[in-house]
């Protein structure tokens, strides 16, 4: 019999942050391996567009208007995915901002509460609930699930300016590892994903400066910023039965920024 490791068909894969950059990206890729997919946004019209877009890939998807920064949200947004979609098998916390200041000594109260907010609030409920799902789901019979969470080379590197951001990224490695120790009993694993330069909206200023083009992206060993799609196959892969081994790790995707 063929190795169809990364077949996903019957399988469903939630990812918050999913209706654009490296959120949809991933769903993209995990909807082409035939997951059914659900994706989490605050902007209804941009979850409308991702949603048709993954649907042209013949799988079932939902999309759902979710603030991840409101726990009242993403519970009842957990229970109504799983009612929509029968189950749920892996959860890509992705939804995140990424608010800097000047400086450390200028970075307001406002905006350290604001990206915690989403970025560390944001994950902690939404694993939180799924977490809840799965082992429910275990304990009848059905164990399994993978739980990633979208961290940052900020979290492990020095991130000048972005001490709220870098501060939420390493949160995140720190909650997987906690989750992947706590529910292994469960089949259920927790790794990380820690994206180097990425062309997303989120960079879009960064892109825009020569500078950053001159002395930033040269020092990329692949010489290009990455794109929503280079995090396609790690996705699949952690949403697969392959990676069933593999929990408790911090995935570095950026063309080799960090060892450079
Ligand atoms: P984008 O800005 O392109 O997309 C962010 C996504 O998060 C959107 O789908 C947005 O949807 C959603 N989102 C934002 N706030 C909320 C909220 N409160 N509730 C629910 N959804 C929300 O970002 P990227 O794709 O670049 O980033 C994705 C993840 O990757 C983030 O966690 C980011 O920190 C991380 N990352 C990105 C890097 C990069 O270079 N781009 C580098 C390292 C890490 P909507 O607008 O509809 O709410």
């Amino acid at each position: 019999m063929a190795y169809k490791p990364f077949d996903l068909t019957g399988k469903v894969a939630l990812v918050t942050g999913g209706n654009r950059g490296i959120g949809l990206g991933m769903a993209e890729a995990m909807a082409q391996s035939g997951a059914d997919i659900a994706i989490w946004g605050t902007n209804e019209e941009r979850n409308q567009e991702a949603a048709e877009k993954l649907k042209a890939h013949g799988v079932r998807t939902y999309a759902r208007k979710v603030n991840v920064a409101n726990e009242e949200e993403v519970v009842k947004g957990m229970t109504e995915t799983v009612k929509e979609m029968g189950r749920v098998d892996s959860i890509f916390a992705n939804a995140g901002i990424g608010y800097g200041a000047p400086s450390f000594t200028e970075m307001t109260t406002e905006t350290y509460r604001k990206v915690l907010a989403v970025n560390l609030d944001g994950v902690f409920w939404t694993l939180r609930e799924g977490t809840r799902h799965m082992v429910e789901r275990a304990k009848n019979g059905d164990p399994g699930g993978s739980l990633v969470g979208i961290a940052s080379l900020a979290a492990i590197e020095g991130a000048a300016r972005n001490q709220a951001y870098a501060a939420t990224k390493g949160g995140v490695i720190s909650m997987m590892k906690a989750t992947a120790v706590e529910f292994a009993r469960y089949g259920i694993r927790a790794n990380a994903i820690l994206p180097g330069w990425i062309a997303t909206d989120m960079t879009s200023s960064a892109q825009a400066t020569p500078a950053f083009a001159e002395k930033v992206i040269p020092r990329v060993p692949v010489r290009r910023w990455g794109e929503p799609e280079d995090f396609g196959g790690m996705a699949v892969y952690l949403a697969s039965d392959a990676s069933a081994y593999q929990t408790g790790t911090t995935l570095i995707i950026d063309g080799g920024y960090s060892i450079f």
